[in-house]
């Protein structure tokens, strides 16, 4: 979960949030993408198409794709420049981090659609040139794989109690004088193995100095009651970020993917759809 502000509850002002969120995600993911292109047409390499064919049901031609994605960008990356690939690595990685970032706060946005073609178009490319491990543990198969897991349209919803106290004084709110927003001379302090100017546990502030803080609420005894799956998380990033993925026995890839030898190829070709909860 994000830390700091808190989202707006539904309503206007939460709209606006999850609209400036999203495009600031989405032209992150947009330039970091660019980046990468500009790279791999700069290696004068024959580029495997890009996701021409965004969404199919049909399984048989979204395999075929899958598979001479996979041939095609393997050959590309194998004729690459190891500095170059290396260089890109970061690149398209953040490009499709934040492309699953905005299509988490834009899911009720008209940019929806943007963000979810950015999504596919920066994984093909993370997949094609560095794979998409599918990891044996205990039994069960597991992915993090940015396409299955944005698609599986679910956050998470965590009921919590917190005490908040003053920064400066380290009372409750409630019981003490200070009015949060304002500023204060503080002498820095540790309090609970935090700073009393700027509440970090590790800090350029110096013990003993003074300081001007602003006073702030800071939780403190968070305890967690439960936690659950909703559609749409307040935290608008509160997602899963593993899942598991079923691999029959009979499969040949089984036998592969419990040597760990598996790549997931959901991410190779075009989309099979999104799966969601009933609206919260
Ligand atoms: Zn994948
Ligand atoms: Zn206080
Ligand atoms: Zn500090
Ligand atoms: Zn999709």
């Amino acid at each position: 979960m994000q830390p700091g502000l808190i989202p707006p509850a539904p309503g206007p002002l939460r709209d606006r949030y999850l609209k400036e969120r999203g495009l600031e995600s989405l032209e992150r993911a947009d330039r970091a993408f660019w980046a990468v292109d500009r790279l791999l047409t700069g290696s004068g390499l024959q580029r495997p198409p890009g996701i021409d064919l965004l969404e199919t049901s049909d399984d048989i031609l979204r395999r075929q794709i899958q598979l001479r994605a996979r041939e095609e960008w393997i050959e590309l990356r194998d004729g690459l420049d190891p500095q170059v690939l290396d260089q890109i690595e970061p690149l398209i990685r953040r490009s499709e981090i934040a492309a699953v970032e905005a299509l988490n706060y834009l899911e009720d946005h008209e940019l929806a659609g943007r963000a979810h073609a950015a999504i596919h178009n920066a994984s093909v490319v993370r997949s094609g040139l560095y794979g998409c491990p599918i990891v044996f543990e205990e039994g069960v198969f597991w992915t993090n794989c940015s396409v299955r897991i944005s698609h599986w349209r679910i956050g998470l919803s965590a009921g919590l109690t917190v005490d908040f106290v003053c920064s400066i004084c380290g009372d409750p709110v409630e019981d003490c004088d200070h009015a949060m927003g304002a500023s204060y001379e503080v002498i820095a302090k540790a309090r609970s193995g935090r700073c009393t100017v700027c509440s970090e546990e590790a800090c350029e502030h110096e013990l003993g100095q003074p300081y001007i803080a602003t006073a702030r609420r800071d939780a403190r005894n968070v305890t967690p009651r439960e936690i659950s799956f909703v559609s749409r998380p307040r935290y608008p990033l509160a997602r899963v970020y593993e899942m598991t993925v079923e691999i029959d026995e009979q499969d040949p890839a089984y036998q592969f993917a419990v040597r760990g030898l598996a790549d997931c190829d959901a991410c190779l070709g075009p989309c099979d759809g999104f799966s969601s909860l009933p609206r919260n």
